[in-house]
């Protein structure tokens, strides 16, 4: 089974998310409180992608999601936000998710992301080399990234997106472009996810992200490999 960690303190939003993840043949494993998530991931260590609501009445979801991170960098993770927190969307996107949701969300908006991530997450690709480019080299098989020589950890969206770019050399890529090819056609997301997760890896991997030499920006329309 496709194991799904839901975690959401407010029971009829939980319950909501469960019935429609069974109905789509996930096996959704839930959780109320950010201690509970953390054991239920210690009990399911194959839990592939993970809901967190923001809200918790023990520790927030951001701080949930930066304690997953900091030990797996594999499981997809999708935030779940209240419209009122709209600001905080970017701060959850830098703590390491991959993805958000705002409630009032549908089942099919729900399900499109998780399978998303799910595919990012099972490794679907066949890809089994190397792209090497300057210091960077990126190995197919095992989904790794260094730079000179030294291991960067990336999520599997951050993988996904040096994968494109490193296939594309010195390609302007648009930010639809991006989306599609990481996130999926179906994806109902809005572009600026693009932005966020890039912002991200430029932090992972640019000698002065402040001044990216590496993913540049095509101004107007999306970012460009290449130096
Ligand atoms: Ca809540």
């Amino acid at each position: 089974m496709k194991k799904v960690l839901v975690l959401e303190d407010e029971s009829s939003i939980r319950s909501f998310v469960v019935i429609n993840l069974k109905r789509s043949g996930y096996e959704p494993i839930e959780a109320e409180t950010g201690e509970q998530a953390f054991e239920q991931l210690k009990k399911h260590p194959d839990i592939k992608v993970a809901l967190l609501d923001v809200m918790l009445p023990d520790i927030d979801g951001f701080e949930v999601c930066r304690r997953i991170r900091a030990s797996n960098s594999k499981i997809g993770i999708i935030m779940l936000t209240a419209k009122s927190q709209e600001m905080d969307k970017v701060t959850g996107l830098m703590t390491g998710a991959d993805d958000y949701v705002t409630k009032p969300f549908s089942p099919a908006e729900l399900t499109a992301r998780i399978d998303a991530l799910y595919r990012r997450a099972g490794g679907d690709e066949l890809g089994n080399g190397e792209l090497v480019h300057g210091p960077f080299r990126l190995n197919t098989r095992n989904r790794t990234l260094e730079k000179n020589g030294v291991r960067i950890k990336l999520t599997q969206i951050e993988y996904s997106i040096m994968k494109l770019f490193m296939e594309n050399p010195g390609k302007a890529l648009s930010r639809e472009d991006i989306r599609n090819t990481v996130w999926g056609r179906d994806y109902f997301g809005e572009l600026k996810i693009v932005d966020v997760n890039i912002r991200r890896l430029r932090l992972k991997i640019e000698d002065d992200p402040t001044m990216p030499a590496y993913i540049t920006t095509v101004w107007g329309y999306g970012y460009k490999w290449g130096f």
